[in-house]
This record gives structure tokens, C-alpha cells and sequence, in this order.
């Protein structure tokens, strides 16, 4: 069974606290649906304002090949405006739980059914396609449903949708209703919402009831907990749901996931299913290792599937497997022993409440693979004294050519004193300090910082990089990584 898709991202999407779009902002989105396959596209509420027509009237202008939607109330005055924005259809929301006629609208359920059946003629006198969104649907009376839903489809509304507008479904229940509406002659929708996190559950189980076409936005977003998620619905269905299938390209999925989080600024919670920065992202050893060996060991589907690509997160659960693997992937070919020794110092550092990124690893391996030439100079200990009523002052001891050797300096900050601790030694003397750079690698004020130093020795220049916790600490061992390759060579 082939089943539609109504992406509601730029409606009910944009209802989500906060968020509001620009008209291009919307256009992007818009043609980025309709280029992964949406089949209809609800473009926003013409009534709302004169902005939001604007959007919608240049969405409606592209040409593009999804149905094009504006969200109307079974008012002329709604609908006019829809018409004024040349959209191809409407959603015509009508409530039809007593407590939204009686309590919101104050009309009978006799009035209602007249307010609905004229909104539909007035839609279709005017070449509109009308699918008709029974509001809070999953609280109404379901005989009183299908009676609003019998009369629109005899005043020709094209399609019909179930609304759980306060996310009450579960799946059995959602199965239930729509199974007993299966038998309406007109296409059935779902239109769900995540108060309780079922909202992709309920959507699968409406399908499975008879549901023929859904509604969702783009991660989720929308009023409260938002709506039913577009991508993983749309990916359940292609993987779990066998008898059914959608015509999104699902491979465009992470784009078109990240587009939309970018432009509301609704980030993306990293655990999320599909588009999260950790739903293709493996850390522990014995995970990793299975992974290397048979991708289908710890993936239900292959990231690529969905427009991703797999990363090994190197921290504290890493194995010496998923490290190798990834240092490959950086181009760097170590031996059993340094890869061991990276592997420690990868765990010392996650220990420390570190992530480690590529370029964390990258620095780290650098150090390994530099610690492996014959050092002339090894730093033992350093104790620095700063503050803003203190000359900084450094004493540092190094084990020089098999001798240890204590020393102090001071300087105008920390890493000065600590540079001229180490620099009035005669073996430092024909070096020149030529270049420092200091960057917090990973952010924040525990983040590593990644040191890169260039020194002078006659005419050589090389530089010499430290990735340390510490900013010191990071810089001095900088240094005298350098001065070794300088004394080395
Ligand atoms: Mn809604």
C-alpha cells in the first residue's frame, strides 16, 4: 500500500514556541519537501497575517510538485484568504469533540455540521481540494465523527483526516478508531501529536487501521511536544512496515532533518531516532569491534540508508578495534604498541569527563607517535604560581640526557614563566620561539587545549604542537616536543 504524506512542518511545525519563519526560510524548506517527495505540503494559515500570505503566495508560485495546502476554519473569510494565496487545497479544520463545539466554539453539533458542509461547498464552488481535519477527533463521539465526516464527502471533500490533537491514541486505540472508520469512501489521514511520545506508534497503527495517508513535520517539531516525526515515520514504515511504502527518498532524509533545525533553531536531541547526532554513533569496545565485522551486528539499517554516515566516538568504552579503525580513517597507520598507547591516553583523557574528538585523537596519536623518538629533554614536573597580584613564576623539573635538572622562571603570565623556566638552560640556547597558537579544542572552560608552537634553530623551523587539559601544561610539553625534534634531527 502506497501511502501519502502531508508534511505540516511550515504549520503546525511553526506553531512550536518560538519558532517563526522568514518567507524564504519557508520557500527553502518548501522546495526541499517537494524535492524529496513529499506528496502534500501544508504551507501555513493564510488568515494569520499579511507576512505569512506572502510566504505562502511564493511557495504557490514555484510551481512545485506537491500539493500545496493552507489551513482554513469552515469560515468564508478563511477560505478567501486560502484563495487570495492560490494554494491547491485546504485543510479544513472542524472541531467535532463536545468539548471543543460547546466548551471553544459555543454552537450546537447541528451548527457545526452546517458550518462544515457549507465551508466544503464554498471550497469546491471554488475549484479547491479539501481534506477535512475532525479536530480532537480521538475524544470525540465516533458516530457523531463519521456523520461529519459522511456530510463533507457528500458535499465532495476529497479527503478526511483523524485528528489526535492532544496525543490521548496508543496504539491499540488508534488501530481501534481508525478500523472502524476504514469503511468511509474517501482516503483516510491521520494527523497525530506527541504529548506522550507516541505519536509515530499511533501513525504506524492508524495505517494498519486503514489509514491511507499521515501528517508529520520535519524532527517532530510543533505545539507542545509536537507532531508525529516525518523521518522516523517515514523510515518505520520503509523498514518495519512491509506492506507498506511512501515515495520519499528517504536518503535525503538527514538534509532536509538538518535544514529545518537550522533555520527554526530547534535543535535536535542527539539521542533522537534517525536524524540524532548519536543514532549512527557507536562508542563501547565490544559494540565497535561488531561493527568493524558485520555493520548489521549493532545497526537495524545502514546510516548511508538515511543520508548518514557511521562515527566511532572515541572515549572510555573504546577498544583498540574502533580506535585503529578511525585512525585509519585520519590516515595515520600506528603498530600494536602505539596503538595501545593511544588507546591509554584516550581513556586517561575521557576519564578526565572528556570528549574526544577527531582532532583530540589526532593530537593524541601525534604525541604517541613523536614520544617514540629518542627524547633528549623529558619533562618530570611543573608547578606554576600566577595570579593578579604575583609575578608568575615557574620551577620546572627536567630530565636532561639522563640528568635531572630543576630550574625556575618568571614571566608576565603562566606560560611565559614556564617557557623561561625551561629556556635559560644552556640546552635550549640557540633556540628561537618563533610562533604560538593556543586553541580550546573541545569548548567550554574544561575543554582541551590544543597548543601550536613554531620554533627556530639556525635555519630549521618546525612546528610542534600540546594537547593538554591544561593550557600550561599543553604548552610546555609543546615546547620541549619541538626542541627534541630540533636536537634530534
Ligand atoms: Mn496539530
Amino acid at each position: 500500500m502506497k501511502i501519502k504524506v502531508l508534511d505540516t512542518t511550515l504549520r503546525d511545525g511553526e506553531q512550536t514556541p518560538g519558532v517563526s519563519l522568514t518567507s524564504m526560510e519557508k520557500l527553502r524548506i518548501a522546495s526541499k519537501l517537494d524535492e524529496i517527495g513529499l506528496n502534500y505540503i501544508e504551507a501555513g494559515s493564510p488568515i494569520t497575517s499579511e507576512g505569512e500570505r506572502k510566504s505562502i503566495k511564493e511557495i504557490t508560485s514555484q510551481g512545485l510538485n506537491a500539493e500545496i495546502l493552507g489551513f482554513s476554519r469552515p469560515l468564508n473569510g478563511d477560505i478567501d484568504y486560502c484563495l487570495e494565496c492560490d494554494v491547491d487545497a485546504v485543510n479544513l479544520v472542524v472541531p467535532t469533540s463536545d468539548l471543543h463545539i460547546f466548551d471553544k466554539l459555543k454552537i450546537t453539533k447541528d451548527k457545526l455540521i452546517e458550518m462544515s458542509n457549507s465551508a466544503v461547498d464554498y471550497c469546491k464552488d471554488h475549484g479547491l481540494t479539501v481534506e477535512i481535519s475532525a479536530e480532537d477527533a480521538s475524544r470525540s463521539n465516533v458516530e457523531f465523527l463519521k456523520t461529519v465526516f459522511l456530510n463533507a464527502i457528500d458535499h465532495g471533500a476529497d479527503r478526511v483526516c483523524v485528528c489526535d490533537t492532544v496525543g490521548i491514541l496508543t496504539p491499540d486505540s488508534s488501530f481501534e478508531l481508525f478500523n472502524s472508520l476504514r469503511d468511509i469512501n474517501a482516503p483516510l489521514s491521520c494527523h497525530c501529536h506527541n504529548d506522550f511520545g507516541l505519536a509515530v506508534a499511533n501513525t504506524l497503527a492508524a495505517l494498519k487501521g486503514g489509514a491511507v495517508e499521515f501528517h508529520s513535520t520535519v524532527n517532530g517539531i510543533g505545539e507542545r511536544a509536537g507532531n508525529t516525526s516525518f523521518e522516523e515515520c517515514t523510515v518505520s514504515i520503509d523498514r518495519l512496515l512491509p506492506d507498506f511504502s511512501t515515495e520519499i527518498k528517504i536518503n535525503e532524509i538527514y538534509n532536509v532533518s538538518k535544514l529545518v533545525a537550522r533555520l527554526t533553531g530547534v535543535y535536535i536531541q542527539p539521542n533522537k531516532a534517525i536524524v540524532g547526532e548519536n543514532a549512527f554513533a557507536h562508542e563501547s569496545g565490544i559494540h565497535s569491534d561488531g561493527i568493524i565485522k558485520n555493520s548489521a551486528t549493532y545497526e537495524p539499517m545502514t546510516p548511508e540508508l538515511v543520508g548518514r554516515t557511521r562515527r566511532f566516538i572515541i572515549g572510555k568504552h573504546v577498544g583498540t578495534h574502533g580506535l585503529n579503525s578511525r585512525l585509519k580513517e585520519l590516515g595515520l597507520d600506528v603498530n600494536d604498541v602505539q596503538l595501545q598507547q593511544i588507546c591509554d591516553n584516550v581513556k586517561i583523557l575521557a576519564d578526565k569527563g572528556k570528549t574526544v574528538t577527531d582532532v583530540d585523537l589526532q593530537a593524541i596519536a601525534d604525541n604517541v607517535l613523536e614520544i617514540n623518538h629518542l627524547d633528549r629533554i623529558k619533562l618530570i614536573d611543573i608547578t606554576v604560581v600566577s595570579g593578579n597580584r604575583v609575578m608568575p613564576t615557574a620551577s620546572v623539573k627536567l630530565n636532561i640526557d639522563g640528568e635531572e635538572i630543576l630550574n625556575a622562571g618568571v614571566g608576565i603570565g603562566p606560560v611565559d614563566a614556564s617557557i623561561n623556566a625551561i629556556n635559560s638552560l644552556d640546552i635550549f640556547r640557540d633556540i628561537d620561539f618563533i610562533e604560538y597558537h593556543v586553541d580550546a579544542i573541545t569548548g567550554g572552560t574544561d575543554a582541551l587545549i590544543d597548543v601550536i608552537i613554531k620554533l627556530k634553530k639556525g635555519d630549521r623551523i618546525i612546528s610542534a604542537r600540546g594537547t593538554e587539559p591544561d593550557i600550561i601544561d599543553a604548552s610546555v610539553k609543546a615546547y620541549i616536543s619541538g626542541v627534541n625534534r630540533l636536537l634530534g634531527e
